[in-house]
């Protein structure tokens, strides 16, 4: 895509149009209440969640995307001048309230920002969300896809949400006449504190402006900022320290409870927290953990990774773990994959037929097939590829020559 266009999670640069995918403040970094570059492009939620952190900004730039729609968007080439359209739709990145990853298509191919992502594999809703993205994508190559690769490193590996969240509760309920800390952001990690409320049916404390959030979120039953009405309180991770634990305790027994990927991960060589009989560091992570993001890159298949964390310690650039998955790698797993589709399938009739021209290797394969494997090979010879039927060796041949993008479906 040429420069000037759009901008994803940056706020600096001379585009048309800005997208954010979350409101965490290292994807704002840039973004103020006098901020008016352009129209900018967020979730319903995100920008009904967006004057709490942007009391003056002028709401009149911001552009709902409904998730899971399709909307087209008219650019002006900045080199050429001439008009050009950009499709993008807004998927569910799971990680916070409101944010979402970008998936673009036009005129430069097929293009996905997943900002902060969580791809949990186990649990409730994984097959929807895999059958959503797939058929975001269709058929079509993703030609680079902007990782979230916070926890990009196999020692990272954590459980689901769901697990980790019952974990808490344990621990909570385990310590029946201690007082409570659980670190937090000022956005995020919601779900967690739902669980514990309504599992321990109890009230839980956060400070004013969360509980702002709270309510636009639809959630202010389950807390309050009266610290006599629970024994519960969500802290800012600011102010979560071994030091901030030991002072409580003077007071009256308290533990706290670190929800985090980072430290737990780092356990046995560096967790800030393990020297603290008062901490307990609990996996509960918004960010993908390796495997899952193995598992989506598998799934998708991209031509090209751009990792979008670059300044944390613990992060690799993905392309060291996955290169393998990348390239024209991707547009064989797809063929291989609409093979095991069209198996079975009456493959007779043929809009257009490109001629391969290893037709020699091919009758050679299937000379010393049986007649059963004469029958697959037929169906494997010829794939339906774009609303083209392609010769499968030509265009195997013609991705690997030059990586030719194929031309889009629409
Ligand atoms: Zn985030």
């Amino acid at each position: 895509m040429e420069s000037g266009m759009i901008s994803v999670d940056k706020w600096s640069y001379g585009s048309q149009a800005y997208f954010l995918t979350h409101l965490h403040a290292d994807h704002t970094a840039g973004l103020s209440s006098t901020w008016n570059r352009g129209p900018l492009f967020c979730s319903r939620l995100t920008a009904k969640l967006f004057p709490c952190k942007f009391p003056s900004f002028n709401l009149f730039l911001l552009r709902v995307l409904d998730i899971g729609s399709w909307f087209s968007l008219s650019f002006t080439s900045p080199s050429s001048g001439s008009p050009t359209t950009i499709y993008v739709k807004a998927i569910d990145a799971q990680h916070c309230p409101g944010s979402v990853m970008y998936l673009f298509r036009g005129d430069f191919g097929c293009m996905l920002f997943t900002g902060d992502f969580r791809w949990e594999v186990t649990g409730s809703g994984v097959e929807n969300r895999r059958a959503m993205l797939l058929d975001a994508l269709k058929n079509e190559t993703l030609d680079t896809l902007h990782l979230d690769n916070t926890y990009c490193n196999p020692k990272y590996s954590f459980p689901s949400r769901e697990v980790a969240a019952r974990e808490v509760v344990d621990i909570i309920s385990s310590h029946p006449k201690h007082d409570v800390v659980i670190a937090i952001d000022s956005l995020g990690k919601e779900d967690l504190l739902l669980h514990i409320s309504r599992e321990l049916d109890i009230k839980i404390w956060v400070w004013p402006e969360r509980l702002q959030i709270m309510h636009l979120l639809g959630f202010h039953e389950h807390f309050t900022t009266q610290t006599s009405l629970t024994r519960v309180r969500a802290v800012p991770r600011y102010s979560f320290s071994i030091e901030t634990l030991e002072a409580l305790n003077t007071i009256r027994p308290t533990i706290g409870i670190m929800p985090s990927g980072l430290p737990w991960a780092t356990e046995q060589n560096g967790n800030p927290f393990s020297s603290s009989e008062y901490i307990f560091v609990v996996p509960y992570s918004d960010h993908s953990c390796f495997s899952e993001i193995q598992e989506f890159i598998e799934l998708l298949r991209p031509i090209k990774i751009k990792g979008i964390v670059s300044s944390s310690s613990c992060c690799i650039d993905p392309c060291y773990y996955f290169d393998h998955l990348c390239g024209t790698q991707q547009a064989i797993w797809r063929i291989q994959a609409k093979i095991e589709n069209d198996e079975g399938v009456d493959t007779s009739v043929e809009a257009a037929e490109i001629k391969s021209s290893a037709a020699k290797e091919t009758k050679e394969e299937e000379e010393s097939s049986t007649v059963v494997g004469r029958k697959r090979r037929r169906i494997l010879d010829q794939v339906d590829f774009f609303g083209i039927r392609v010769s499968r060796v030509s265009l195997l041949r013609r991705l690997c020559r030059g990586g030719v993008r194929l031309a889009d479906t629409e």
